[in-house]
């Protein structure tokens, strides 16, 4: 199983940043990347142009939702087939920041069930709030959101554990915290479902957290946004 190293521009970037993913893509070339899989989600906007320009195709791209539906009169939305024919081969679904906008579990199934449908491999996050954490919840509520999220037999998906309040703070959970919930998860999804651990991962805690058992990669906001961090975080991934 390969470690999924996967960035998430959320809104952030412009038309020019193509150029930085192109440059990553070719500095991959000289990384030894046998044990690593490498995927950038940037807006809808730039994903053609991403996915033309990283013509190494180190990395992988990737979009940040979709909608559940192939297509109609949904002014506004973007369908899994769009985003599978523009190149991309994941799709993140069920990020907090959406769920936090009204997104519950069952639209996040749908939308799983969507990738399915257009071939690309969902991304669904979980995690738990703080105050949930601190109310001894959050193997419920992680429990909870995994049963209602992940489709009825689904088999090729990637769950990413994200704490909440570790999501854009600096602040990020204890080992130990990272490796009960993880194998919690393990014990949900089966043994081929890479986890992903999200939440503050930056270049110098990247090691810890990926050589954790159980974590088979991370989802990262933020320091995706610096090419250098991303392959450092990608470069301290263990050679299982
Ligand atoms: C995220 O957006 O999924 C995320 C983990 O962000 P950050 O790395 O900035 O905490």
């Amino acid at each position: 199983m390969k470690t999924l190293i996967a960035g998430n521009w959320k809104m952030h970037g412009q038309q020019a940043w193509t150029v930085k993913a192109a440059g990553f893509d070719r500095l991959l070339e000289a990384t030894d990347r046998e044990h690593i899989e490498v995927l950038i989600c940037p807006p809808y906007p730039f994903i053609r142009e991403m996915f033309v320009a990283s013509a190494a195709r180190h990395i992988k791209i990737g979009a940040q939702n979709c909608h559940a539906i192939e297509k109609g009169a949904h002014t506004g939305e973007v369908s899994a087939e769009m985003l599978a024919d523009c190149g991309a081969e994941y799709v993140i679904v069920g990020h907090s920041e959406r769920r936090a906008a009204g997104e519950r579990d069952s639209d996040v199934s749908a939308k799983a069930s969507a990738a399915f449908r257009a071939g690309l491999t969902p991304i669904i996050c979980v995690g738990e709030t703080l105050e949930q954490r601190e109310a001894g919840n959050a193997n419920n509520v992680v429990e909870a959101q995994i049963i209602g999220s992940v489709p009825d037999s689904a088999e090729n998906f990637v769950v990413a554990y994200e704490p909440v309040w570790a999501i854009g703070t600096g602040k990020v959970a204890e080992i130990s915290d990272i490796k009960s919930m993880h194998a919690h998860i393990r014990g949900l999804v089966g043994d081929n479902v890479r986890i992903l651990y999200g939440g503050s991962v930056k270049p110098g805690n990247a090691a810890a957290i990926l050589g954790t058992e159980n974590v088979n990669g991370a989802l990262i906001g933020g320091a995706s946004l610096n090419m250098a961090d991303l392959s450092a975080i990608a470069r301290s991934a263990p050679k299982n």
